[in-house]
């Protein structure tokens, strides 16, 4: 034999048996590996970002220089990949003033006060989400808050969003005087010697709006930060983010202060400037990726405009409408990223929206080829029961927010009827079916908590506690099938199953340790349970 065939087996069979030593241990965990083949382990070894072993007996990993971390029993999942986001809006959002528990006016005084306190003269105040409601219904006005908000323009929103109370400073701006009439589509509220009171409806708002500046880059990196922190806090090591194409640039311009992983999709209007990128600089990495992009096809069921087959129940004159103001150029875009390999996520919330779009993806796969494409549903929210079975047939994605359900399950069946909301958030219809389904959240429209996620995906609760054994509780899923849908099938959505979404030997390692074992405790206390400790990379990002 050959010598250096005999020393290549040497070398071969002394490499199977020997053990690299890992930098780190995570030791004593009850840890659901998400990988079928060997569903539970109790220490996770690695080195630098990757993951050398999982299993029961970690001693062949440890070597001199080891760390060791102790997991003191506690349940360790995947880390969390939500499949939807706005991750910087999330941010902004984070920065804003936040009035939604505010119960009375003297309440509402202070809070915007102490708010403008701690930012600089001349910085617009922004946020709001209050409730007049949760003080009886009388609306606040401008006096409220102009004492002290001389230096500072504000523009504070109603939580629906159809209005909003600005302050003098503001009005002054936009030269909104008793002298300015209604705009079409929005009222000004006025005193009874017809002074603007500050509370302007909705296309009254869009006076004020082009006062306020764009965010400068500054101000981006300030809210990925806040972002990165907050989702680190909820165990999330990637975001499929729906983006701008500053967004991106923010994302770029920090990728070395990245503490989590980010798969940009931006909005399909930027697709010239996204396609040079493209080629001049690929996908991107395992870090960062833009090998997606985003379109709309229709609204919200809630404002009655997701585009459905039927007249709405309370609105018999509309069945919706389509968003993309030129759906021809929005199929021309579709067709030419395709070209460049690039990935769909269209948004479709109405049966007729899910339809347009699942046929549109299946004229692109006769018209360029069939290929690995992975196509997106984002929201794929009322689903007629043949579209459900074209997911699997199609080898389309369907990505969905389970948490959305928690606040439309109070008043959705007003919009529409029984035999349409049978099909809506259909997530267990849609596993059975063998379609890939993935999570996210569509923060900053929804809570950013994975958990809130799947809680609602395992109990079908609703806000308003109507629904206490699920509303349509046929499409109650497990709890293993939400953490797979936050997990390897999110990895699937983006293309990285091979790397992300179990932990398996040769993987990133991204996990996340909770105070529960969500498999274990009452669906209730799904909500209760706290991220003790998050790591991406290999590096811990968050630990309580
Ligand atoms: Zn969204």
């Amino acid at each position: 034999m050959n010598v250096r065939i005999i020393i290549m087996i040497l070398l071969f069979s002394t490499s199977c048996e020997w053990n690299q030593f890992a930098d780190k241990i995570y030791y004593n965990g009850n840890i659901w590996t998400g990988n079928p083949n060997r569903p539970n382990a109790e220490f996770i070894a690695v080195v630098g970002e990757s993951i050398i072993g999982v299993g029961s007996n970690h001693k062949s990993f440890k070597g001199p220089d080891t760390e060791l971390i102790d997991l003191d029993g506690q349940f360790v999942v995947p880390g969390f990949m939500d499949s939807h986001t706005h991750f910087i809006s999330g941010g902004f959002q984070l920065m804003s003033i936040n009035l939604r528990n505010v119960a009375g006016k003297d309440e509402f005084i202070s809070q915007v006060e102490d708010y403008v306190k701690n930012i600089p003269s001349g910085q617009w105040v922004r946020g709001g989400d209050w409730d007049h409601e949760m003080w009886g219904g009388k609306l606040p006005s401008k006096e409220w808050i102009d004492a002290f908000t001389q230096d500072n323009p504000a523009l504070l929103s109603r939580l629906d969003g159809h209005m909003a109370l600005a302050n003098s400073k503001a009005l002054e701006l936009a030269g909104v005087s008793k002298e300015t009439l209604d705009p079409p589509g929005g009222s000004i509220e006025r005193d009874t010697q017809g002074e603007p009171t500050g509370i302007l409806r909705d296309e009254a708002m869009g006076l004020i709006w082009p006062m306020i500046p764009e965010s400068s880059p500054d101000e981006m990196d300030t809210a990925l930060e806040k972002s990165m922190k907050y989702a680190a806090s909820l165990g999330i090591t990637q975001v499929h983010d729906m983006c701008n194409w500053d967004d991106l640039e923010t994302y770029v311009r920090n990728k070395e202060k990245l503490s989590l992983r980010i798969y940009a999709l931006p909005y399909y209007t930027h697709w010239n400037k996204h396609k040079a990128f493209v080629e001049e600089h690929g996908y991107g990495d395992n870090n960062l990726r833009w090998r997606g992009i985003k379109a709309m096809m229709d609204g919200s069921l809630g404002s009655r405009t997701a585009w459905m087959h039927t007249d709405y129940k309370d609105d018999p004159n509309t069945k919706g409408l389509v968003v993309s103001a030129d759906t021809l150029e929005l199929r021309n875009v579709l067709r030419e990223a395709d070209e460049s390999g690039i990935q769909f996520a269209i948004h479709a919330i109405g049966t007729r929206a899910n339809e347009w779009i699942l046929d549109e993806f299946k004229a692109i796969e006769e018209e360029n080829g069939k290929r690995d494409r992975r196509s997106r549903v984002e929201h794929a929210q009322h689903l007629l029961p043949k579209d459900i079975l074209r997911f699997y047939h199609d080898g389309v994605i369907a990505s969905m927010q389970p948490a959305h359900l928690y606040d439309d399950a109070a008043w959705a069946h007003k919009r529409v009827e029984d035999d349409i909301l049978k099909g809506t958030y259909a997530f267990n219809s849609l596993i059975k079916s063998k379609a890939v389904l993935t999570f996210g959240s569509d923060w900053n429209v929804a809570s950013l908590d994975p958990l809130m996620g799947i809680y609602t995906a395992v109990t079908r609760h609703s806000r308003d506690e109507n629904n206490p054994n699920g509303w349509y509780a046929d499409e109650i899923i497990s709890v293993e099938d939400a953490l797979r849908c936050y997990t390897i099938n999110a990895a699937y959505a983006g293309f990285q199953e091979d790397k992300l979404g179990t932990l398996e030997t040769g993987k990133l390692a991204d996990f996340v340790v909770l105070s529960n074992d969500l498999r274990e405790i009452n669906p209730d206390d799904i909500l209760n349970t706290k991220v003790v400790r998050t790591v991406v990379d290999g590096k811990d990002v968050y630990v309580k």
